[in-house]
């Protein structure tokens, strides 16, 4: 039989339901500090990696074509790591979410209609300057202009269908990375 501490309405009735119910609230607040101190962790390394992460797509075309194997060894020729990859297939109100600052340009409807048009292969990629390096590997967005020995230049048929996407900054690499990782899938 337990020591009757509090009366009234209260639901704690006895000395050992308190410490009970005091230990659970210990426990909890441990529990918090340590989620706390793991959330800082977990700024701390992003904030570490923010610039050396970028995103990337191999368009459909490329994947059409066969091409996945020679640019992921492309890639990692480059020296990327790949911290985050999957095949999947957009919905054209996918493309026009991901392309939304492009919906005033004339090529829009062009340019969701074949980037929802068949399978293609995201892709999370890291290395020191990672946004630059990986455009710089990539090439210009026109194959027809792209320097020798870049992805478009050996992959890309046209400005349209140009095998492989980078993000253009560092903000809109986080952006992009978050429209299709989450962060379970980031290794
Ligand atoms: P990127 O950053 O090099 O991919 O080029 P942009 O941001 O300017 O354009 C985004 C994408 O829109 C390009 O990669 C192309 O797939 C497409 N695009 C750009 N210009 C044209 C164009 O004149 N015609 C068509 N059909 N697509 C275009």
């Amino acid at each position: 039989m337990g020591v009757k501490v509090v009366g009234g309405g209260s639901r704690i009735k006895t000395i050992e339901e308190a410490i009970h119910v005091l230990n659970g609230l210990l426990e909890k607040q441990e529990r918090f500090k340590r989620s706390k101190s793991n959330d800082i962790h977990a700024e701390e390394n992003m904030a570490e990696q923010v610039g050396n992460l970028t995103f990337g797509i191999i368009k459909p075309d490329a994947v059409r074509g066969g091409k996945v194997g020679s640019i992921l060894q492309r890639i990692t020729d480059g020296g990327f790591k790949i911290r985050g990859m999957k095949l999947i297939h957009l919905s054209k109100r996918e493309a026009e979410g991901f392309y939304a600052v492009h919906r005033e340009r004339p090529f829009f409807g062009e340019l969701t209609k074949f980037m929802s048009g068949g399978p293609c292969v995201v892709l999370a990629l890291e290395k020191a300057g990672a946004v630059k390096a990986w455009r710089d590997l990539m090439g210009a967005t026109d194959p027809a202009k792209a320097d020798e020995g870049t992805i478009r230049k050996e992959f890309a048929a046209s400005i349209g269908e140009n095998a492989v996407h980078g993000s253009d900054s560092e903000e809109n690499a986080q952006i992009e990375i978050a429209y299709f990782f989450s962060q379970l899938e980031l290794v």
